[in-house]
């Protein structure tokens, strides 16, 4: 990840159409019973088989891959890979593979949820193992995923609606950061997705994968002590305002280990380059759950398993659980949350 700032043209008019988002005085009841269904064993479980040197091309990449991949087929998903090759730094070519776990994979529209799973290199610690980057956001994808599947088939919507998990594949730059050495897995599929246009079922609107996806909420750097997320992007703000207020009513419901809230109320300004960049770039509406200011192990040894603070992994699973169910739940039409004309510069 890299940061710069950007002026952001702030527009609230979109999500106040969607105030069903927002506006959660308190937790249905639906959603309070799905906070109990934890399964912090199989979080664990995920999390070792993660937590390994797993640079690209590596042989503890190859295994996490196919972790990854009979993990989602476990779950009842369907999966895809998007594998290529390219030319990196140091390495020279290299191929890489995105895995995609798709829930009602033929759906007209998608919430899309992604992390990426390659470990950065470093010539001088091959045992770097990369538990906040990006280990732990791995694993709260998979337990997410496992866990509300089963659920989601009760939902009777009015609405097409997939998910796509999207675990990229080289993210970490192999020597500087730059927009050539850096989110591999990402730029590919972005551009592949674009590219790929099919007709709408029922009006036969033709539109490209990628302006099916309504929002991709981006994890990064998460599972360290007092980790603060806050709202990037002014035109998914409802959606982060959601997040929000599902954290304190699980809190006023004795849900959550500890008093840390994570998911603040504030905006900023900071553009934080990660694997989202490909997707905004085409328009792609972004929620980037990403800790600010980065976690002090970042990109250290140290970002191993015993820096890790459960209690925030738990509260944080617990609380993207919830929200992707919600956004599911709700979801009854279409909903835009793309920027009319907006003069970006990223
Ligand atoms: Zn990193």
């Amino acid at each position: 990840m890299a940061i710069a700032k950007t002026n952001l043209f702030l527009s609230f008019s979109l999500f106040l159409a969607f105030n069903n988002f927002v506006t959660l005085a308190k937790l249905p009841d639906y959603a309070l019973s799905l906070a109990k269904l934890n399964d912090d064993n199989h979080l664990e479980y995920a999390l070792s088989k993660i937590l390994i040197p797993r640079v690209v091309g590596s042989s503890g990449h190859r295994k996490v891959q196919d972790f990854l991949i009979s993990e989602l087929e476990s779950y009842g998903l369907t999966v895809e890979l998007d594998r290529f090759s390219e030319r990196a730094p140091i390495f020279g070519n290299l191929t890489f593979t995105n895995i995609i776990g798709k829930y009602n994979p033929n759906a007209d529209e998608f919430l899309a949820i992604a992390c990426h799973y390659d470990s950065k290199y470093f010539p001088n610690n091959p045992n770097f193992v990369g538990a906040i980057d990006s280990a732990v956001p791995c694993a709260i994808m998979l337990n997410v995923a496992k866990i509300i599947t089963p659920h989601l088939s009760k939902i009777k919507q009015k609405s097409n609606l997939g998910i796509l998990y999207i675990f990229f594949d080289g993210e970490e730059a192999f020597k500087d950061w730059s927009n050539k050495d850096s989110v591999y897995g990402s730029r590919h599929l972005a551009k592949k997705m674009s590219e790929k246009v099919t007709a709408t079922q029922g009006t036969n609107e033709i539109k490209s994968d990628i302006d099916r996806i309504e929002v991709l909420a981006l994890l990064d750097l998460i599972g360290a002590r007092n980790s603060k997320f806050r709202n990037f992007f002014p035109n998914t703000e409802a959606l982060h305002s959601l997040l929000v207020n599902i954290e304190r009513n699980l809190f006023d419901e004795k849900q959550l280990e500890g008093k840390n809230f994570q998911f603040l109320a504030s905006y900023s300004d900071n553009f934080v380059d990660d694997d989202h960049r490909p997707f905004l770039r085409r328009d792609v509406p972004i929620l980037h759950l990403i800790s600010t200011p980065f976690p002090k192990q970042w990109h250290k040894p140290s970002d191993n398993a015993a820096n890790l603070h459960w209690p925030s992994i738990r509260n944080f699973n617990k609380v993207f659980r919830l929200f992707t169910y919600i956004f599911v739940f709700v979801h009854d039409e279409n909903v835009n949350f793309r920027f009319k004309n907006l003069n970006a510069n990223w």
